[in-house]
């Protein structure tokens, strides 16, 4: 995320390294440095000279603190004024009212119905909330089966009337509906355009005006850039939206819309999305945006991914079979989904601070995983939890079974055995008084 931006306002801190103190000729190379890379991640110009005139501002205001070097200091003044660009502290979703009406509104092809998706999946399992779906698409029948698909998943009910053309009785109904079936949180995917359209723009107007919605939240594709800013302002004239939701940005954007957004619409921004999979959707830190973007990581996050997967009844017996160093190849594959539903390797890997800029040129796929799971499923169920009776011959009927190399599930059986290894000896540990080893 962000690869270039960060690389750039990396380099451009970098040159007051070694310089010892700030002074006015090292500040405005470097203030100069930034403002270019904030541009050509397409922060519009304006906002990128705002922005380089309040970090100069500030940085030849600091009292020199001789404890704190040039680079350092810069860095932090540029994390700060990159959290407030973005909007200082995150805002959450107002549930004050009952049921809680959240409008979706944005482009097709934006994320919209993805997004809902995971909205619903989100309030269920992390406010406790009972969501109801509704499909307020009347031109796209696909859509509408899109959204059956995504509510199947994440086990929330969908309200849809395929042979209803009138978006505004739909929804009414679907309010109808909620309030006599329980549902206290409503979230209405409404029809989407590849342009602003006057037409989409009267019928999502309609729809507020009918219900009034306690959010509406504006969904953009952040890959669109400073399109991307300008359909936000478009939208925000027209529906005075409460938040936006920027989508998309585990893939190759430049970090323009995500850092704009903000200051053109004077809206929060609320979530990001950040890839396909239902569970991965955050709510929107500015403040770890900003570490994330100069490098720093974001530990905050990760932490939280890993709390959201974790299974206290499962990592019991988890632990209880380490300690008996019974360990087996059904645990390890059912860590691997684990790790896997926590979302994108190289994401994950990225939020350990130092790490995005060391792997930011080697592909780690998801697939990543695929080799080692297709050895797994070719054990029997026998061999799973017992892998002391793979000798060579079922050795031989892996690797077959797998598609690899004998030497390569040698290889793999080898390091299983490492890894049991070490698993014992950090029991042993534990048991003295040691740390022992943080749950997985
Ligand atoms: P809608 O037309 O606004 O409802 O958009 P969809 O939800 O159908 O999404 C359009 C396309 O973008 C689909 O192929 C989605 O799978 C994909 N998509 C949605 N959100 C994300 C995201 O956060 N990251 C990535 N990589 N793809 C996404």
């Amino acid at each position: 995320m962000f690869e270039n931006l960060s690389e750039r306002l990396d380099s451009a801190i970098k040159q007051l390294k070694g310089e010892g103190r700030i002074n006015e000729i090292n500040i405005a190379t470097t203030v100069k440095e930034i403002r270019r890379a904030l541009v050509d991640a397409d922060v519009n110009y304006k906002i990128a000279k705002e922005f380089t005139d309040k970090v100069k501002e500030k940085a030849t205001g600091e009292k020199v603190i001789t404890s704190v070097s040039p680079g350092q200091l810069m860095v932090k003044i540029v994390k700060d004024e990159l959290a407030e660009l973005m909007g200082g502290k995150e805002v959450e979703l107002d549930f004050s009212t009952k049921p809680t009406i959240i409008l979706i509104a944005g482009l097709q092809g934006s994320g919209k119905t993805t997004f809902s998706g995971k909205l619903a999946n989100f309030l269920k399992n992390k406010k406790s909330l009972r969501p109801l779906l509704v499909a307020a698409d009347i031109y796209r029948p696909a859509a509408m089966d899109q959204l059956q698909v995504l509510g199947e998943q994440v086990k929330v009910p969908v309200f849809a009337e395929p042979e209803n053309k009138n978006a505004v009785s739909i929804v009414q109904n679907a309010i109808a509906h909620a309030k006599a079936n329980g549902n206290n949180v409503i979230i209405i995917d409404t029809a989407g355009r590849l342009a602003v359209d006057e037409v989409m723009m009267r019928e999502v107007a309609d729809i507020k005006a009918a219900i009034n919605p306690q959010e509406i939240l504006f969904v953009v594709d952040s890959m669109t850039g400073q399109d991307a800013v300008n359909t936000a302002k478009a939208f925000n004239d027209r529906l005075d939206f409460t938040g936006v939701v920027l989508t998309k940005l585990d893939g190759d954007t430049r970090g323009g819309a995500a850092l704009s957004i903000r200051y053109v619409v004077d809206k929060p921004i609320k979530f990001v999305s950040m890839g396909e999979k239902l569970d991965t959707l955050d709510v929107f830190y500015p403040e770890r945006m900003a570490q994330r973007i100069l490098g720093m990581g974001d530990i905050t996050t990760l932490v939280e991914r890993a709390q959201a997967q974790y299974d206290e009844v499962q990592a019991k017996k988890l632990e209880k079979k380490i300690r008996a160093n019974k360990f087996d190849f059904e645990d390890f594959k059912e860590q691997l989904n684990q790790i896997k539903k926590m979302g994108n390797i190289k994401d994950l890997l990225a939020m350990i601070p130092g790490v995005g800029k060391a792997i930011k040129d080697i592909d780690i796929s998801d697939d990543a995983f695929k080799g080692i799971e297709a050895m797994i499923n070719s054990m029997t169920p026998e061999e799973r939890s017992n892998p002391d009776i793979i000798d060579t011959s079922r050795r031989k009927r892996i690797a077959k079974g797998s598609g690899k190399d004998v030497n390569e599930v040698n290889a793999f059986m080898k390091q299983f055995e490492q890894m049991k290894q070490m698993m014992s000896q950090m029991n042993k540990f534990k048991g003295m008084g040691g740390p022992g080893m943080p749950g997985m």
